[in-house]
């Protein structure tokens, strides 16, 4: 039986198929087109998803086939009103990239063929059927036979109008659309614009943005109030689009493809039942202001790809896949408002009054550096952390820089059984949750206890200890429990207390199976 079946292709898609694979797991991928997108709907992949590319091995290959983002400008006809670095993302060795989605997707592909998966194209989920033991999906696969596959555990990467959603019976949050139509078109054209610089053209009565895109091109999208488009823009309504925000260093030459689209927004209610669960635009869409949508589908499955690790390899029970939702869900309804805000004041103003307030609030953000300090670490998703989830406790003790539900912060230290140097950020090769433990001054006492502990949970919990104190330990000892994903999940003093034991069982409680060995567990409150 395949383990997970993956409904959908694009980015999130594979993506999560990919982490799966590398932990051993049986994936199946379906997807109803019968041939890969050519569509270059997404442009920018911003670091936090390079980090997960550079964890699959492909991000050196996005970044050779891409170009470096280094600056976005506000102009308001010609006049500048803020401008500000987008490479300046800290923490991090990846800086923002413009990519196009179908190039991206090309090298997923390839990297999850190398894991021994072909993506089945041309085979459609219709229906699911979902019983205790699995999840049964119906496939109407290229050649007109329908056929039935079972699954431990069904993902829908399936896109905006998910079947794998409709037929879990999960419900919209539905927004109203916007009533603007965008155009969007891949232009070769000369042009007096910055390079590596996506430039966001706001007129008094649309938008466009201008983003260099590879091989000499340049994606013109926008809108014009009032204008709605008939069929696909040709050059002339492109150029148009540029000289109804005042823009006149750009001239067409030629289009490459074109479209056109309207914004949603809609938040799923859960993105779990049972064996069912969402990811990306399946569980969220929103307005493409400030690129969000493909990385926040990759975060997804970031998320998503451990947890499911854990569980269909039958080392913790499947109740820690609620906290996907838990800690997801905040994450996109956030997305959703920023991006909402964004289009409503910042591209949408019109009237002088709201022009006049804009502008003066882009000049004080950039003046007190708040787009570089604030929204470009925002935007490239590294700021995301999960301090309300279920899985993240503080057991007490002394505030520090290990907070649960935050990023641990980059800390590299030598095993003290000699085994080696060990990456906080990076996950432990077999998919486990990491304990660090390191004992208070002259006590040893909770160490033996906590590896005893420790080894109650093979394949769920891996202690190691540092050779020396970590920094910002303090006297007590400290134990710091860090998720596959990177984020702290459990800090505390150097021992197995109430709090510690808490956490244990939110986070790894075993199997049903094995469940009768761990009923003294108390329950997290
Ligand atoms: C113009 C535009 C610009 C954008 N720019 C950006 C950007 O710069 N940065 C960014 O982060 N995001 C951007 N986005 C958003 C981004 O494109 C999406 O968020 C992203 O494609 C979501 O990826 P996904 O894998 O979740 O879904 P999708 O890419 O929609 O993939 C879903 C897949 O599921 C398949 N499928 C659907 N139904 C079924 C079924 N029943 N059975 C089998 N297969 C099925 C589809 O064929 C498709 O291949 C932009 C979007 C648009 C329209």
């Amino acid at each position: 039986m395949t383990d997970v079946l993956v409904v959908g292709a694009g980015p999130t898609g594979l993506t999560l198929a990919c982490l799966l694979r590398r932990q051993g797991i049986a994936v199946r991928v379906v997807d109803r087109l019968a041939e890969p997108a050519k569509l270059a709907k997404a442009t920018i992949i911003w670091s936090r998803s390079l980090e997960i590319l550079d964890e699959l091995g492909i991000a050196g290959m996005a970044v050779d086939a891409g170009i470096a983002l280094e600056h976005g400008r506000f102009l308001d006809g010609t006049k500048e009103l803020a401008s500000t670095r987008t490479d300046c993302v800290p923490g991090t060795r990846w800086q923002p990239l413009i990519l196009p989605q179908e190039q991206l997707e090309r090298l997923l592909r390839e990297r999850l063929a190398t894991l021994g998966v072909e993506v089945e194209w041309g085979a459609q989920v219709t229906a699911l059927e979902a019983d205790g033991d699995g999840v049964g999906a119906t496939l109407l696969p290229a050649d007109g036979r329908v056929e039935c596959d079972r699954a431990g555990y069904i993902v829908g990467c399936d896109g905006l109008r998910s079947v794998v959603r409709s037929s879990a019976g999960i419900g919209w949050r539905e927004h109203a659309p916007y009533d603007e139509v965008f155009q969007l078109g891949d232009v070769e054209a000369e042009t007096s614009l910055d390079p590596n610089t996506v430039h966001f053209l706001l007129g008094r009565r649309g938008i466009s943005v201008a983003i260099p895109m590879p091989g000499g091109l340049l994606r013109v999208v926008g809108y014009t109030d009032g204008v709605t488009p008939e069929g696909n823009p040709d050059r002339d309504a492109l150029q148009q689009l540029l000289d109804d925000v005042g823009h006149s260093g750009t001239t067409i030459t030629r289009v490459r493809w074109s479209g056109t689209f309207q914004v949603v927004r809609r938040l799923a209610d859960t993105f779990r039942v049972g064996r069912v669960l969402l990811a990306g635009d399946a569980a969220h869409a929103h307005s493409p202001a400030g690129g969000q949508g493909l990385n926040t589908g990759i975060q997804d499955a970031y998320n998503l790809a451990w947890k499911l690790g854990l569980v269909v390899r039958g080392h913790v029970a499947d109740k820690l896949l609620d906290s996907y939702t838990s800690e997801r869900r905040p994450v996109a309804a956030r997305i959703l408002k920023l991006t909402e805000l964004q289009d409503r004041h910042v591209f949408g103003a019109r009237s002088p009054l709201a022009r006049t307030m804009r502008n003066t609030a882009l000049r004080v953000v950039e003046r007190i550096g708040a787009l570089e300090r604030k929204v470009i670490p925002d935007l490239a998703q590294v700021t995301v952390s999960y301090p309300n989830s279920p899985l993240s406790i503080s057991g007490g003790g002394r505030r520090s820089s290990y907070i649960p539900g935050s990023r641990v912060p980059k800390i590299t230290f030598d095993a003290a059984d000699g085994s080696g140097t060990i990456t906080l950020r990076d996950p432990e090769p077999d998919g486990s949750i990491r304990l660090v433990a390191v004992a208070a001054r002259g006590s040893e006492t909770g160490l033996a206890e906590i590896e005893a502990f420790a080894n109650e949970f093979p394949g769920a919990l891996r202690l190691r200890q540092p050779a020396t104190p970590l920094p910002d330990g303090g006297r007590a000892g400290l134990l710091i429990a860090v998720r596959p994903d990177g984020h702290i999940a459990y800090r505390g003093p150097c021992a197995v207390t109430p709090a510690f034991r808490a956490w244990v069982h939110a986070t790894v409680s075993p199997p049903a199976r094995l469940g009768a060995l761990h009923e003294s567990l108390p329950a997290h409150t």
